[in-house]
This record gives C-alpha cells, sequence and structure tokens, in this order.
C-alpha cells in the first residue's frame, strides 16, 4: 500500500475527484450496457421519463439499468451483468429477493383469490403474529408505509383532539405530506422539493433536531402536539443513532405532554425480529412497518396500544361511518396477509437475523479497517444489518450535522465503482442492507472493492 500523506486534502478536493471518478466510472457502466442503453435511448413508450416510476432517475448510474431477474442477494441486469445486491429494492426485499415461504403464501393465494375486502382465514394469526413480534395489540394493514404512517397521524390526531405533529429534522416517513418540512434558521417549512403542495405544512408540524431533549421539551411544553412521529434511528439523512438516554427522555416528555408516540421501523426492522423497539425496550403508542414486512409484496402495518385503540375505537364509533380517510381498497388483502403470515412467521426469525448481523458486524469492522488504514477522516454508522459511511468522523448527532458532513459527489462515485466492481447500494446516501444469504466471500469482496474505491477517491483527491 503507497505511503500516504498525513494531512488530507480538502473537502472541496474530495468533491472534485468524485466528479472525476464518477466520469471514468460511468463510460465503463455504459460499455458494459448495452441492451439498457438502447432501452434509454428508444424510451420507454408509455411512461414519463421512460421509467414506471421516476425515483428510478434519481440512482448515480448514468442510466437505469434494466433488471432480468434477482435472487436472495443477487441480482442479473438484462446484459447479464450480476451484483451482490446490498440495496434490495431500497429494503422492500430486505431478506433477499423471492424468501421461499413467501412465494409459497403468493402461489397459494393466487388460486384462492388474491383480494375481497373481506377478512381472510389468515388474518387472526397474522394479528397475533404482529403482537408477538412488536408488543403492540392491535393492527390494521395498509399497502404502503407512507399510507401506514398516514393512517396512524389521522388516529393520532382524532383521538388526540390535536391537530399539529412534531417531527425531527431531516426524517422521511413515505409521501406523507405533513411530514415533508425542513427546519431552516429555526422555522419550519415545507420541503422545498415537494411537488405540487398547496398546504403550509409549517402550519401543522414542527420540527426539532433529533437528540436535542431541550428543543424537543420546548415543542411539546404548549401540549398542542398530537403525536411524535420518529424513526428510532434516523436512516433517511444518513445515519443518526440516538445518544445515550435520548429515547427515554423522548417518551418521559411525550407522555407527560399527553402527546402520543409514533416509531416508525420501516427502515429500522434491520435491527431484529422485533425491531428496534424490541431490541431497545422502546415503548411507543403507535408502531409502523413496511417494505418488507411481507417480503417484498406491497404491504405494510400500523399498530396501536390497548389504550389507543379503545379511544380510536370511541371515535370510529362517533363518527359517521364512511370516507375516514383512513384504509385503502386493497389493504388488507388476502394475498398480503398470506404473505404477512409467511414472512413474519418463517423468515423474520432468529435464524435469519442472526445471518444478517454476522455478515453487517464483518462488513462494519472491515470497512472501519478500510478507512483506518487509508488515513480517512470517516466512520461507518449501523443499525443491525443496515450500515453507511459517513464521510467525518465523530457519531452525526443531527440533520444538520449530517447535512455538514455530506460529500455527494465522492458519494455518487463511490456508488458507481462499486456498482462497477458487482456491489449494489442503496442510491440513497450508499446505504448498505446486508441480507442473510451474503457469503463471508461476498462480504469480504466488497470490503476490498470499498477500499479499492476509497483509495482512488484518496489519490484522485491528492493530485487535485
Ligand atoms: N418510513 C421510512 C422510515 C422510510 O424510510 C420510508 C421510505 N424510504 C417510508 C416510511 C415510506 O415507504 P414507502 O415508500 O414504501 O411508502
Amino acid at each position: 500500500m503507497p505511503v500516504l500523506p498525513s494531512s488530507l486534502p480538502s473537502r472541496e478536493a474530495f468533491e472534485a475527484a468524485g466528479r472525476r471518478l464518477y466520469a471514468a466510472e460511468a463510460a465503463l457502466f455504459e460499455a458494459r450496457r448495452p441492451k439498457s442503453a438502447a432501452a434509454r435511448d428508444s424510451g420507454a413508450a408509455g411512461f414519463a421519463g421512460g421509467v414506471p416510476m421516476h425515483w428510478m432517475l434519481d440512482w448515480p448510474m448514468p442510466f437505469p439499468m434494466i433488471v432480468a431477474g434477482a435472487c436472495g442477494v443477487h441480482l442479473t441486469d438484462i446484459d447479464g451483468n450480476v451484483l451482490v445486491d446490498f440495496c434490495l429494492g431500497d429494503t422492500g426485499a430486505m431478506f433477499g429477493h423471492g424468501p421461499a415461504p413467501v412465494v409459497a403464501a403468493m402461489a397459494a393465494s393466487a388460486t384462492r383469490g388474491l383480494t375481497f375486502m373481506l377478512p381472510s382465514a389468515d388474518a387472526a394469526p397474522v394479528g397475533a403474529l404482529l403482537a408477538q413480534h412488536f408488543g403492540l395489540s392491535h393492527w390494521q394493514v395498509a399497502t404502503t408505509a407512507s399510507d401506514a404512517n398516514r393512517f396512524a397521524l389521522r388516529a393520532a390526531r382524532a383521538v388526540t383532539g390535536r391537530s399539529r405533529i412534531l417531527v425531527f429534522d431531516g426524517c422521511y416517513h413515505g409521501t406523507v405530506e405533513d411530514t415533508l418540512v425542513d427546519l431552516v434558521d429555526g422555522a419550519t417549512i415545507t420541503r422545498r422539493s415537494l411537488i405540487g403542495q398547496v398546504a403550509d405544512t409549517g402550519l401543522t408540524t414542527v420540527a426539532v433536531p433529533f437528540n436535542d431533549v431541550g428543543a424537543l421539551a420546548a415543542a411539546l411544553a404548549d401540549g398542542d402536539i398530537a403525536c411524535v412521529i420518529a424513526e428510532p434511528v434516523m436512516t433517511n439523512c444518513s445515519m443518526i443513532l440516538p445518544a445515550p438516554g435520548f429515547h427515554a427522555e423522548l417518551r418521559r416528555l411525550t407522555r407527560a405532554a399527553g402527546t402520543l408516540l409514533l416509531i416508525d421501523e420501516t427502515h429500522t426492522l434491520s435491527t431484529g425480529p422485533g425491531g428496534y423497539t424490541g431490541a431497545h425496550g422502546l415503548e411507543p403508542d403507535l408502531m409502523v412497518m413496511g417494505k418488507p414486512v411481507a417480503g417484498g409484496v406491497p404491504a405494510a402495518v400500523w399498530g396501536m396500544s390497548e389504550a389507543v385503540a379503545a379511544r380510536f375505537a370511541l371515535v370510529r364509533d362517533r363518527e359517521e361511518h364512511g370516507h375516514s380517510g383512513i384504509g385503502t381498497t386493497l389493504s388488507g388483502s388476502a394475498l398480503q396477509l398470506a404473505c404477512l403470515r409467511a414472512c413474519l412467521s418463517e423468515v423474520m426469525t432468529g435464524a435469519t437475523y442472526a445471518a444478517m448481523l454476522r455478515q453487517a458486524g464483518r462488513i462494519e469492522a472491515g470497512l472501519a479497517s478500510a478507512i483506518a488504514a487509508l488515513g480517512l477522516d470517516w466512520h461507518v454508522a449501523r443499525v443491525g444489518a443496515r450500515l453507511e459511511v459517513v464521510f467525518r468522523a465523530r457519531p452525526l448527532l443531527n440533520a444538520a450535522d449530517a447535512r455538514a458532513a455530506a460529500l455527494p459527489e465522492a458519494e455518487r462515485a463511490l456508488h458507481l465503482m462499486l456498482l462497477n466492481a458487482g456491489f449494489l447500494l442503496t442510491p440513497f446516501h450508499d446505504m448498505v442492507l446486508v441480507g442473510p444469504m451474503v457469503t463471508d466471500d461476498e462480504a469480504d469482496g466488497f470490503v476490498a472493492a470499498f477500499a479499492a474505491a476509497a483509495g482512488r477517491l484518496r489519490q484522485a483527491a491528492e493530485m487535485l
């Protein structure tokens, strides 16, 4: 290994190096993908932007590679490139693509009818499994985590009779308008990237910095906040771990203010079969899980404590039935229930998580060693099977920290270098999700590819 100068290049040099390396890697990506390139050039007829969902254009790859298929943690594109998948559909396939019990449940469901807007026989076992995994007693099924959060917030407002909610700056809870805000110079404003928004979400939502107990206490003091919605570890603004004691304070303060606590475990389900909540003994009033909870089939769940469910039942009895703003036609379908049952009972097991956590630990240690060997002032943040590299030495405290630490160009270049080396990361801040089928060789190969890519980045930055 070359002897590296002890002082690091500037952040600007890393960014410029990132731009330069990205251009070279883009050429390699394209050369290996004539069929995907042809699809881009001909434009997939009928789709705006040539893709069925516009986020697919936001990857740090020159154009979307078209997937031929995926199995376990391997994904193959139509040009025959095979990748180890650490994105896993941005968590939808966290337990690997096509878990066998879920595939079997789908097949059985297909011949029995997919959707009735009536419960199937799987409803009772799924309710029991949810209570067993996550502790809360009363559950509802939605189709996306966005919807589940929207419904849970609506329930929280209904039972408390309060209109405002509190979020942590930098959060993402799906397309829930009320949560799409930013904290700018102490004011909560509608997130600038939100398209077509009319209502000023700053009027109904207050954002405070994560890990800031003082700001939280001040915001709750008026007693007009219906609900705090929080990821237990912030995973959508780089990765921000809770400071010691933060969750205990969050619970104490919300209880004192009569504010409900909604924990969104959609990403932190990477921690274990009961999510971060189960592993760390949190006591939420409401809980949301989406994405992988039915093994990749569109389904999400939201749960209520006994006390919230009792208050919710009163509201439901009081109001005129009809358009409640909660529930959608295909939610709670037989297909979803069958897949939830299979996933919760046969996939989300201790053994599956043990495999995920073992390899995540191996990768975390490997990346940390590579960072140290390269003399970089970066660190690895991790929540269970999910981890990412943060471009500064100290843990992040809040979103302002995360924004200051970001190196977007370097991040894009690392993403594409790793993709060209055979490893697919999540498009957003290069998040790594370690599925249960990852082998030692794949974990070590990924660490080696990261070391090589980060080394190239540093060397390119030195030369600027
Ligand atoms: N909650 C969290 C914490 C998320 O990260 C996301 C999506 N990234 C969602 C909710 C929304 O999930 P979906 O897009 O499946 O509705």
